[in-house]
């Protein structure tokens, strides 16, 4: 019996993850679902435990590499509309996971709400950017979220306070969640002054960053007291292809596609940086994006 009959997801079979992802690599995806609600979320954990399918949540695919063979596994993006409230009370603002971060900053940017300004430019969403403890400019999303609702993989849902939930650098205590919704506390600011910050962000942000093909951003975290692109770029490896990849020549710790680069080409590339960063500095670089084979 076909166990995603009843459900009221959409569901693809053999999707390429490179559709789905900002690298553009990935092979299929066993099966790609977007669940219908939070109820249908909860019926699809049931059945993909019962019949033993791993289950992977995708936000905006903006921090992740995709093997060439794709995932056996089923993907589940919420992306339906019930994932993407977004409310304001007071100076808080709610918002659902499958936001993406750049709404959520032009939404509290027109109701006059300050604190999440740091966010703009960063191409992920409320989700994804919670598991990463995504930031910028020395902040990050841990430092404005005020509570999480999440749900667990037996699909019970709570609603887990800031207190309770570590945030570290790049990663968080909430990667054993499904997240479902953020609560925010901003504070007023004029309308015109955030919008005024945020513009200088972004175009600070395109000063630095290599945008002008895919990539999945900054490959490596950064190691303790260094600059991973700084390291890379000192063992003279900017510029370096292999295939269709190559690492960036204004910013190093970013692999860029040039069109048609498999994962394995991304992978090589990240073996040769730390090899090389091994060697010359004595540093261990660790992958800040999350590999999936
Ligand atoms: C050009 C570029 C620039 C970038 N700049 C920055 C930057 O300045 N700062 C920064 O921190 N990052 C940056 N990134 C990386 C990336 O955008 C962030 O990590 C972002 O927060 C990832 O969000 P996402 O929705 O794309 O998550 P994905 O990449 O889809 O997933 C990331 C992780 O979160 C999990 N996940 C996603 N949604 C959920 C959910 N609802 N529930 C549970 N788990 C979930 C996934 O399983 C995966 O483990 C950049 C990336 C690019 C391509």
């Amino acid at each position: 019996m076909n166990w995603w009959k009843g459900l009221k997801s959409k569901i693809s079979f053999r999707e390429p993850l490179k559709k789905h992802t900002s690298f553009k690599i990935g092979g299929p995806a066993e099966f790609f679902i977007e669940p219908k609600d939070e109820n249908d979320l909860r019926l699809l954990l049931i059945v993909t435990k019962k019949n033993n399918m791993p289950v992977l949540l995708l936000g905006a695919g903006s921090n992740i590499l995709a093997g060439d063979k794709g995932v056996k596994a089923a993907v589940l993006k919420l992306n339906a509309l019930s994932f993407k409230k977004i409310s304001f009370k007071d100076s808080h603002l709610e918002a659902g996971s499958g936001l993406m971060l750049g709404q959520i900053v032009k939404a509290a940017q027109d109701h006059g709400l300050s604190g999440i300004e740091f966010l703009a430019g960063i191409p992920g969403t409320v989700g994804g950017a919670l598991i990463m403890n995504a930031g910028a400019w020395g902040k990050n999303i841990g430092d404005a979220v005020s509570r999480v609702k999440v749900m667990d993989y037996n699909g019970k849902v709570k609603v887990l306070k800031r207190k309770d939930i570590k945030f570290a650098y790049r990663s968080s205590s909430l990667e054993k969640f499904i997240i479902l919704s953020a609560d925010f506390k901003l504070s007023k600011r004029n309308k015109k002054e955030i919008k005024e910050d945020i513009k200088m962000l972004v175009q600070r942000r395109r000063g630095t960053q290599d945008l002008c093909s895919p990539s999945a951003g900054c490959i490596f975290k950064n190691p303790e007291g260094g600059s991973a692109g700084r390291l890379i770029d000192l063992c003279g490896l900017k510029g370096k292809t292999q295939g269709r990849a190559y690492i960036s020549s204004k910013h190093a710790n970013f692999i860029l596609n040039q069109g048609g680069a498999r994962a394995a080409d991304v992978l090589k590339l990240m073996d040769l940086a730390q090899k090389k960063v091994k060697t010359k500095f004595k540093l261990t670089l660790k992958p800040e994006i999350k590999i999936w084979h």
